[in-house]
């Protein structure tokens, strides 16, 4: 009986694939969006990120991202001229069909552009816990210290349970939060994550296990503790420094 059954099942799926066969693929739309190239060497991160894992990750998941992103956007010229941020911050507001499509592919496009900016090669960034810099002590007055936020920051990256990002943002209030999403999901994406999980995001660490599994395998606590590593302070205080700044006034002096 069970031979029988794998045995139909088998002759089912080489059945499918000869009729897919002739069918040559349509080319894959070239934009509106595009991936950037990292902004260091693969092996820059090393020993903490390693080189393949790197290259894996850009080349192939976050390229997939985007490619599948311009894919669902075929269809929607007027979307095609959107920012990314306008289209992830607005998921709900877009046509049903494409909405999961978006949020799953412009999501991972957007996290992966933002990741690689906040890494960089051990000692290139401005100190191992952001001394010197606003962000730096935004997190010692929000968490009490450093080791404090550290432990909460990793806490959430570790209760992620299967795929998802850890990150630190600046809520409405400008208050810090560690918060943790699902998927690739992120904290712009208003009526997907929870109000008390949104805000502009600071840090950002990705917990896929296409993330670490080359070099750490299951250990994921130990890829978590490898980042804070190469964590680029500048670029992060960077993003600090503009969530907090008070809007432009139009027209005033
Ligand atoms: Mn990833």
């Amino acid at each position: 009986m069970k031979t029988g059954a794998m045995a139909l099942a088998g002759a089912a799926a080489v059945t499918r694939v000869d009729a897919q066969a002739p069918a040559a693929a349509a080319p894959a739309p070239t934009g509106p969006f595009t991936l950037g190239a990292l902004p260091y060497a693969p092996a820059a991160l090393e020993p903490h990120i390693d080189a393949q894992t790197m290259t894996i990750h850009h080349d192939r998941h976050h390229k997939a991202y985007v490619d599948n992103l311009n894919k669902a956007l075929v269809g929607a010229p007027e979307l095609q001229k959107k920012t990314i941020e306008e289209l992830i911050g607005g998921i709900t507001f877009l046509p049903a069909e494409i909405q999961k499509a978006v949020q799953n592919n412009g999501g991972g496009h957007w996290n992966h552009t933002l990741f690689w900016g906040l890494m960089a090669a051990p000692g290139a960034g401005v100190g191992g816990e952001g001394e010197g810099t606003a962000l730096g002590a935004a997190i010692v007055k929000a968490f009490g210290s450093f080791a404090k936020f550290k432990e909460k920051f990793s806490d959430a990256a570790m209760k992620r349970f299967g795929s998802g990002w850890a990150w630190l943002v600046v809520q409405e209030d400008g208050g810090l939060a560690v918060v943790s999403t699902g998927n690739q999901d992120n904290p712009l994406m208003q009526g997907v994550v929870p109000n008390a999980d949104r805000g502009k995001p600071v840090l950002a660490l990705d917990v896929w296990e296409h993330a670490y599994y080359l070099k750490y395998q299951n250990k994921r606590a130990d890829y978590v503790a490898a980042w804070f590593n190469v964590v680029n302070w500048t670029a992060a205080n960077a993003l600090y420094e503009a969530a907090v700044a008070p809007p432009v006034k139009k027209g005033g002096k």
